[in-house]
């Protein structure tokens, strides 16, 4: 009988990371050169067909496309809200589901990216985390969210002037530095400058408090922290981002007061949900300045998202100004973030995909 045509699986290209290229390309014989052109091709010009890779020799591109695919992940929905946010759910590869989120402002377009599908941790305010960890994004799945953002903007290549994403944010799904060496590889490929080009100083991840993770990332990746901090008591904390019984508040300070290249150019944003009675009074504003004192820092308030069963409100517009005059009057920057993309659920802690639960569904 003769055989079944071999179904190859052809790998992605996207998420591989310069030295890996330059290894498939040497491994095909190809010379060094060919890597470069190769990586400014599929990350800087975004090219979606290798017949595009017009540099190439036709016999290379075929080469190529032999072996590898340039493919994204699928946007399975692309929903925008009322206030020009958009969001996309992506299905991946394993049909596991995840959302990134681009929220244009007047002077900067910020694509709020997800790191895990699901969390581990189960902060109490927070949507995503009544979904356990389905798993961990694989790299190329994390710059693939920034590639199907560049496509739908229709902004390649990535290094024009006046482009609309101009910033990155790690702040959807997941707890990014659980999943650190491939948020870390991601991220070395987003910043690459003859690639998608998104400096360092345009990217903040944000951690619920993994400390030995904190400092690794200052080091390694030196991108923007901001540190989802939303009680001024252990006792709270305890309760309401449950990681803080691992790392209490006295360790997560002091690893940022340790975090390097910290200065008032580069402050660390500290996140700070406003629910009402539970963290919003005026002794929390004073315990709270107190507590960063010494950090160059910069304090994000965010009303409180809803979402069905939330055990929670949002404290009063009157309550979070108060707070955050407080704040200001110690000499913090507090600004209030605007919830944007409540409508389409795409606003801060309201990301959930239903991964989980297809999962359960789908047959052994
Ligand atoms: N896991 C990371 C990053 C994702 S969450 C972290 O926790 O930092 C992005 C921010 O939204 C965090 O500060 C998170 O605490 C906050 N958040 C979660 N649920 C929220 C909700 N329902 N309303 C407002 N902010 C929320
Ligand atoms: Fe996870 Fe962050 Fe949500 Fe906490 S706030 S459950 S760490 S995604």
């Amino acid at each position: 009988m003769q055989a079944m045509p071999e179904i190859t699986a052809r790998r992605s290209l996207i998420g591989l990371s310069r030295e890996e290229m330059g290894e498939e390309i040497a491994a095909l014989g190809l010379e060094p050169f060919r890597a470069k052109q190769l990586w400014q091709w599929v990350y800087n010009k975004g090219v979606t067909d290798f017949d595009h890779m017009t540099t190439i020799a036709k016999p290379v591109r075929k080469l190529l496309e032999e072996r590898f695919t340039l493919e994204r992940p699928v946007a399975a929905k692309d929903l925008l809200s009322e206030d020009g946010t958009r969001k996309w759910l992506l299905s991946f590869e394993d049909c596991n589901k995840a959302e990134t989120v681009f929220i244009p402002e007047e002077d900067r377009g910020t694509l709020c990216i997800s790191s895990q599908v699901g969390c581990t941790l189960t902060c109490t305010f927070c949507h995503t985390g009544t979904q356990r960890l389905v798993r961990n994004l694989t790299a190329g799945e994390i710059v693939g969210q920034v590639m199907l953002a560049r496509d739908a903007l229709d902004e390649w290549p990535s290094t024009e002037e006046g482009r609309k994403l101009t910033n990155i944010v790690l702040m959807g799904m997941g707890e990014p530095l659980y999943n650190y060496e491939n948020v870390a590889k991601a991220m070395r490929i987003i910043m690459d400058a003859e690639g998608i080009a998104i400096s360092k100083r345009r990217i903040t991840l944000s951690t619920s408090g993994i400390v030995p993770e904190i400092r690794r990332t200052g080091e390694e990746l030196g991108v923007n922290l901001a540190i989802s901090l939303h009680a001024v008591t252990d006792e709270l904390r305890n309760e309401i981002v449950p990681i803080n019984r691992k790392w209490p508040l006295k360790e997560l300070l002091q690893s940022c007061r340790d975090y390097p290249g910290l200065s008032n150019a580069r402050r660390i944003t500290f996140e700070y949900v406003m629910l009402q009675g539970v963290n919003d009074s005026d002794a929390d504003a004073r315990a709270l300045v107190r507590l960063i004192e010494g950090i160059p820092a910069k304090i994000n308030l965010i009303p409180f998202n809803p979402w069905p069963g939330a055990p929670y409100l949002c404290s009063s517009n009157n309550r979070i100004r108060q707070f955050s005059q407080i704040v200001m009057d110690a000499g913090y920057a507090s600004p209030v973030r605007t919830p944007r993309g409540r409508d389409i659920f795409a606003a801060c802690g309201q990301l959930k995909s239903d991964s989980e639960r297809q999962r359960r569904i789908r047959p052994s």
